[in-house]
């Protein structure tokens, strides 16, 4: 069967020819349609035409680079909506635990950088390991952590929480007797000594506390970051939590040519602090919008935790087996009712981070109050995780016009976490994808790296497809959808995300040229091969950021 193949031809084509012809491809252009075409050229960044060999060569001209793709698939650039790339910026300050598998492993990792190390100085691990993989089968205390290095405070950050040794406790002022803050909590043992793990807005304790990243060593760790995202197809990523100064510095390097992706930044205001301190963050903060270059653009204030993840996720009912525990609120309803009102008259769009299904009841109280007095139905807000959404909010969030930002690969890694915290039949209602597109529920897919992979799209569409989990079994497993939708979920509603939906996310005449080559036809391989696949190359408004092409 030939694919059916559209020809499409900008409006803007002038007589100028093209400076790059793409031909004898298998182009999946995620148009309305979900055509296929077999070339295209690219002008000033550009697609100027889409379409088979005989129409594109057309525009040929003679400095025109044409490269013949030998039948390679090609689909739009990769849009993860949920990445903390700024995350890279400590890249270069803090020691590698990424392949850590045992605590034993990480106590010998400290020990070689203490040795480095002047006492008193600040040991800080990456993230990239779960306690599912621990050979110990537990987290690590902060007595192992005080076994390795013992006259340097360390902190070893997890998914919503940090794990300290008795030095960074000491200096924090934790002790017995300090209270669990507002959302967050210091885990105690027996005795009522702390233990080390400090639960989500405990973590604030040490934050203020972390070293700093020279100039030099932020942009060497970014630049590791941007690489290791385009070498996975990204094009485009959203930033849901930022400071003023992480604004300046992804300008700074956008300036110098640095930025290879086309970033949306959220800026990050507590909403539990009280509302004029947070009024006043806003007035600050530049009027939102994009810079008009098509890298960088700022509009909303993002990811306000209202609950915590997995272990604390904020629920309506009791978590099974545990009589009297819902998860944590991080911020009251009332208060977070005003801020949203708030974000809304300061012209900035909110996308608060929601997992159970009491916080998103709380994020829609929140939307709807704002609404009233600023509408935000045109504006694209949206919830950011939303694990549990369901019936009861279906109708709520479509005539608020939300769109969700999910990340399958929650499930995928942590799959093992969220069934033993909620159990089936709970687990199963995970991120229930299907039932949102039956229900006319838009949702952006992602990774929330590096909580979880850093922007993984191919695995995200895999996960989205087949429901698979790192540990090998499914969740929610009715759940899966076409490959066509989970495609669309980390192209072209990306870019829906941001009001960009006309100029990126497919292969179209008059979009920009971001877009990626595979190693396989991601329409045909058996779902389970699509986390096979590679990004053989990927190329941002026409410049190769990955890999090269024509092989
Ligand atoms: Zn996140």
């Amino acid at each position: 069967m030939s694919p059916f193949v559209l020809l499409m031809t900008a409006t803007t084509l002038a007589n100028a020819p093209a400076d790059l012809i793409i031909r004898n491809a298998h182009i999946v252009t995620v148009d309305s349609n979900f055509s296929t075409a077999s070339a295209a050229a690219i002008r000033d960044g550009k697609f100027i035409v889409v379409g088979n060999d005989v129409a594109v060569l057309k525009t040929r001209g003679p400095k025109t680079r044409v490269i013949d793709l030998h039948g390679q698939t090609i689909v739009p650039g990769f849009n993860d909506t949920h990445v903390h790339l700024t995350a890279g910026k400590d890249l270069e300050t803090q020691v590698d635990l990424t392949h850590i598998r045992s605590i034993k492993q990480i106590q010998s990792t400290l020990v070689a950088r203490a040795k480095q190390a002047k006492p008193g100085e600040w040991i800080v691990g990456t993230r990239g390991w779960w306690e599912y993989q621990l050979a110990e089968g537990r987290l690590p205390t902060r007595a192992d952590l005080d076994a390795a290095a013992p006259h340097n405070p360390v902190s070893i950050p997890g998914p919503h929480y940090v794990i300290v040794n008795s030095l960074a406790l000491k200096l924090a002022g934790v002790t017995r007797d300090t209270p669990d803050p507002q959302g967050g909590q210091i885990y105690k043992d027996s005795s009522g000594e702390p233990t080390g793990l400090l639960m989500d807005n405990a973590g604030r304790f040490i934050r203020k506390f972390m070293p700093k990243a020279s100039d030099a060593q932020q942009v060497a760790g970014m630049k590791r970051v941007l690489a290791l995202v385009n070498s996975h197809g990204l094009t485009s990523a959203g930033d849901p939590s930022g400071s003023v100064e992480d604004a300046a510095m992804y300008r700074r390097l956008r300036d110098r040519g640095l930025l290879t992706v086309r970033l949306d930044f959220s800026y990050n205001i507590d909403p539990a602090e009280p509302l004029d301190k947070a009024e006043a963050e806003l007035k600050a903060l530049p009027r939102p919008g994009s810079d008009g270059d098509g890298l960088f653009r700022a509009d909303e204030i993002g990811e306000t935790g209202l609950d915590g993840a997995e272990l604390t996720a904020l629920l309506e009912h009791d978590y099974p087996g545990k009589p009297g525990y819902r998860g944590l609120q991080k911020v009251p309803t009332e208060q977070f009712k005003r801020f949203a009102a708030l974000v809304a008259k300061y012209g900035y769009r909110l996308r608060p981070h929601a997992v159970g299904d009491a916080a998103i009841d709380e994020a829609l109280d929140a939307f709807e109050y704002a609404n009233v007095q600023t509408p935000i139905v045109k504006r694209r807000w949206m919830i950011d995780h939303a694990f549990l959404l369901g019936q009861q909010h279906y109708d709520r969030v479509k005539r608020l016009g939300l769109i969700i930002n999910s990340q399958y690969m929650h499930n995928y890694e942590l799959g093992a976490l969220i069934l033993k915290a909620w159990k089936r039949p709970l687990a199963d209602r995970s991120e229930p994808y299907r039932e949102w597109l039956q229900n006319g529920i838009m949702f952006a897919g992602g990774s929330d790296g590096p909580i979880s992979y850093y922007a993984e799209p191919l695995l995200e569409i895999y996960g989205e497809v087949t429901r698979g989990t790192q540990w090998g079994g499914r969740l929610g497993p009715d759940q899966g959808i076409s490959r066509e939708d989970a495609i669309r979920s980390v192209t072209i509603n990306g870019a829906y995300t941001t009001f960009e939906e006309k100029v990126k996310g497919s292969i179209e005449p008059g979009k920009y040229a971001d877009f990626v080559v595979l190693s396989g036809d991601i329409l045909k391989v058996p779902p389970e091969k699509i986390r096979d696949l590679k990004v053989l190359a990927t190329v941002l408004g026409g410049r190769t950021v990955y890999g090269s092409l024509g092989q």
